[in-house]
């Protein structure tokens, strides 16, 4: 497409949209935003509107697509919702004052990661805008969500990227040009900004970080001389901000650094498989442990306990301090009520005070941030019985009430602003703040009253009972006669508009009045905004004193709400330790137990010591071996996020990380087979798990033949014992492992319970020590409705399958093993054991055998041997 610079608009249109080419440009023209060429078609194929041309003479047509000024929010939010960035150029100067084309500039540019817009957030969750760049095997990553001014700095290994970027979750990633997106764990939808290679330079990003925060250099935050890659990003994240907000970002808090080891990297697969936040299918909240547990009252709250939930900790005593403070609101229903009352209609105050900084906030919203920290002392109050418990104490001995801000908007707005100043006529700012706004109001209201005056004046002079005076938008304030009255109509009236039965009239005096009225309702708009402008300042400049008593209450909010599902769901707290064991008694799973009958789950006991640290869960499907699986996973999470836990009793040795591997759940979004991610996971977790990790395996090796899978398995497990030597809990339908026992000191056999009743089973969920002995798929196959001929046929080839098997008849044989015996598949996976033969042969003591007693001996070897199939253990070398 030919670019049309015919004329200087289109020039001027062209230099910007040149520096904006990753949005769409709204170009302000008068009432609309127009859209031009490419923006145009996107616009037209995206939002459905009306494509049209602009013709500036000589020059090829230009495709051309408008939206009225006063709708801008509704397509912006359209646009953006669907992934597009955009930028809106402003009229920067009076139209009427130009010389030329008017001057136009961006004014701030929109995007899925970088938006202040209520329709354009969730309220229950951070938006972040996540820069990061990988040097070596190291990531630096800053994070920010512009809402809420809230800045993160990390950095991490390769390997703990994942984990970082899950929880996180960014909407919008900005890297150096040319990098590898498609290797990081970020969803489909997350919009990539690419920015060039020494925008990430570390000196750079040194500089902007000690300029937008006013200090000599970023020691100031406790970053190091070394941290350059996370340095690097910050200052890119840094320069895109300025670019999409070039007014400045003064309600950005100072970075907060993470430091490894502080908090629990959750990677994104334990993330989804635990369904912490998200559940595994659909993506949406329901029937997760965030969703039975939050009663947040507030959305700042609903954000940190999300935030708890993604990031436990690893720190025995800040983990101390919340158990403690969960005990004492647990503890005290009184407090916890009055806390609620007092949290109750709390609006969010740290992102309307971003938009207080911002200069964005409205009068009704700068009202609710007055309102809602008028709220403060309240809750101050309500905790004050306990008011040294851990991280109560805490949040207390740092409180600010920001009385002098809630004072402020209090007593100058009015108790119910309308949405913008002057809307519908409605006063902002409230009486006795401002003489020359009152006196200003009383000539316009004055107005009504004189309007009364003149009427009744007119009537007496012309003797026309029915005058009437009026008020229309398009003619102003009139004098109305009927026609059956014109002939008393006095000379000075000049008419102005004809109806059906009456004329409109003004007279001179009139007309004055209505320019006294009109002036003074200008005025007053001005100096409303003069004033509301001033206080939204004022309080915007104390940002950091909001965002801190923001945080102050969102962790309240969430202290309480763990306080009150332990006390409703008598959960108990967990003794932390160093150690290295996991004891659960009676132990519950916090979502499965909710979605049953009161007292109908049964709770199971569990221990993982040094020397049990492996248990192999077996037990046919729907056994309840997932449920046992993800409770011990999750009640892990919730112990080290600070919260009780649904058991009896617990002692949880403090681990670093949860892994977790699920068979059922693919990727095949990424392009990767099923089996292929399985194993890239798996994978991930042997080389990051160490002894301090606990791992959860559930089904591992299925997307293969059985033989290869249950090596994989076995081989895994293994390398979990020896190697690593973490607490591993391993449930599978292939009960060949449990004869892992026999190999590894501290595996430990468990299953959970079925009863066979006839021919039926019955599920106990009842957790129990021993292998399951076999796998009840065709029990299974019969509550699913399997027809029963088919089912009489299955148990059939079972019962032959397992009278061909000569050592242990209760195992069917997996497919395609046919010959090979149990006492095989047990050699085949114990490559440093002895045949049983030798080992029988070695035990013999000769000298204490009789010649009889020898002879027999042969002749019974000589029949196993035959028995036997070729296949031997590898050191005897096939003999
Ligand atoms: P598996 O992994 O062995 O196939 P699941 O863990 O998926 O089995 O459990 C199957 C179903 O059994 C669950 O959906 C739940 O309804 C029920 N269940 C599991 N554990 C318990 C328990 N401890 N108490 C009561 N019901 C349970």
């Amino acid at each position: 497409m030919n670019p049309d610079t015919t004329t200087p608009l289109m020039q001027q249109y062209m230099d910007i949209k040149a520096r904006h080419r990753d949005a769409i440009l709204f170009f302000r023209m008068g009432d609309f935003y127009e859209m031009f060429y490419e923006d145009a078609e996107v616009a037209s194929r995206v939002l459905g509107l009306t494509l049209t041309s602009r013709n500036n003479g000589g020059a090829a047509a230009v495709p051309l697509a408008g939206v009225p000024a006063r709708a801008r929010d509704e397509y912006l939010r359209r646009f953006v919702q669907k992934g597009y960035r955009v930028a809106i150029c402003e009229q920067v100067e009076d139209p009427k004052q130009a010389k030329g084309v008017v001057r136009r500039e961006v004014v701030e540019t929109v995007t899925p990661g970088a938006a202040f817009a209520e329709d354009l957030l969730e309220g229950t969750r951070n938006t972040f805008l996540v820069a990061l760049q990988i040097v070596d095997a190291e990531v630096g990553i800053a994070a920010v969500d512009l809402s809420t001014g809230e800045l993160r700095l990390a950095t991490v290994s390769a390997r703990d990227s994942d984990a970082v970027l899950a929880r996180f979750s960014p909407r919008e990633l900005l890297v150096p040009t040319g990098m590898n997106t498609a290797v990081l764990s970020v969803g489909l939808d997350t919009l990539i900004a690419e920015r060039e290679p020494w925008e990430f330079d570390a000196d750079r990003g040194r500089l902007l970080l000690s300029e937008q925060f006013s200090v000599q250099s970023p020691l100031a935050f406790g970053i190091g001389e070394g941290e350059r890659i996370m340095v690097g990003a910050a200052g890119a994240l840094l320069r895109y901000l300025r670019e999409l907000q070039p007014s400045g970002l003064p309600h950005l808090a100072r970075p907060i650094v993470e430091r490894p080891g502080r908090a629990m990297p959750l990677d994104e697969m334990t993330r989804r498989n635990l369904e912490l936040v998200e559940a595994l299918r659909g993506g949406n909240s329901e029937g997760t442990l965030l969703a039975v547990i939050d009663r947040t009252q507030t959305s700042m709250g609903a954000r940190l306990l999300r935030q708890w939930i993604l990031a436990p900790l690893t720190d025995t005593s800040a983990i101390a301090m919340r158990h403690t403070a969960v005990g004492a609101l647990a503890g005290d229903a009184t407090v916890r009520q009055s806390l609620r009352l007092a949290l109750d209609g709390t609006r969010d105050i740290e992102r309307l005070s971003g938009k207080a900084a911002t200069g964005r906030a409205q009068p009704r919203e700068l009202r609710a941030l007055g309102d809602s920290l008028a709220r403060l002392p309240g809750v101050l109050q309500a905790i004050r019985p306990i008011l040294t418990a851990g991280l109560l104490k805490a949040v207390a001995e740092q409180w600010d009430g920001c009385t002098d801000l809630s004072d402020a908007i209090g007593s100058t707005l009015v108790e119910r602003p309308p949405i913008s100043i002057g809307e519908g006529g409605a006063s902002t700012i409230t009486g006795g703040v401002d003489a020359e706004l009152d006196e200003l109001r009383r000539t316009a209201s004055g107005g009504k009253d004189a309007i009364a005056s003149l009427q009744a004046e007119e009537r007496a002079r012309t003797g026309i009972a029915s005058l009437k005076v009026g008020y229309n938008r398009v003619f102003g304030y009139f004098i109305e006669v009927t026609n059956a009255n014109a002939h008393l109509v006095p000379s000075d009236y000049q008419r102005r508009q004809t109806l059906t039965g009456a004329e409109r009239y003004v007279t001179r005096a009139l007309k004055e009045f209505e320019e006294r009225v009109l002036h003074a309702t200008e005025l007053i708009e001005q100096l409303e905004r003069t004033r509301f402008d001033a206080l939204r300042t004022s309080v915007g400049r104390e940002i950091q004193r909001l965002q801190h008593a923001a945080g102050a209450v969102a962790q309240l909010d969430v202290l309480a709400t763990l306080g009150d599902v332990a006390a409703r769901e008598g959960w108990v707290c967990p003794t932390m330790t160093d150690h290295f064991d996991l004891e659960l008694v009676g132990a519950r799973h916090p979502v499965v137990e909710r979605m049953m009958p009161r007292d109908q789950f049964v709770p199971n006991d569990l221990s993982l010591a040094r020397d049990t640290r492996v248990m192999i869960l077996t037990g046919p499907n729907m056994a309840g071996k997932s449920t046992v699986l993800r409770q011990i996973g999750l009640i892990v999470v919730l112990a080290q996020a600070g919260s009780f836990v649904p058991a009896q009793s617990a002692t949880i040795g403090i681990v670093d990380r949860v892994f977790t591997r699920v068979g059922a759940s693919d990727n095949l979004v990424r392009g990767q087979s099923t089996f292929m991610v399985e194993m890239s996971e798996t994978s991930a977790i042997l080389h990051t798990a160490t002894a301090r990790s606990l791992v959860l395996l559930d089904e591992i090796g299925r997307g293969t033949s059985t033989w290869d899978g249950v090596s994989i398995a076995w081989a895994v497990t293994e390398h979990l014992h020896d190697r690593i030597g973490c607490k591993t809990v391993f449930a599978t339908h292939y009960h060949e492992l449990t004869q892992l026992v026999e190999n590894l000191v501290s595996v430990r056999n468990y299953n959970v319970g079925v009863q066979e009743v006839g021919d039926r089973i019955l599920f106990l969920h009842r957790l129990q020590p021993g292998g399951a002995d076999r796998s009840y798929g065709i029990d299974v196959g019969r509550l699913a409705g399997l027809p029963a001929a088919v089912i009489a046929r299955a148990r059939e080839i079972l019962r032959r399958l397992e009278a061909e098997s000569l050592v242990e008849p209760r195992t069917p044989r997996p497919a395609g093993s046919k010959g090979v015996s149990a006492a095989d598949q047990l050699a085949l996976f114990a490559p440093a054991r002895t045949h049983p033969l030798i080992e029988r042969l070695r035990r013999i003591d000769v000298d204490a055998t009789t010649p009889l007693e020898a002879l027999t001996l042969l002749e019974r070897l000589a029949a196993e041997a035959r028995r036997e199939d070729p296949i031997v253990a590898p050191n005897e070398g096939g003999g």
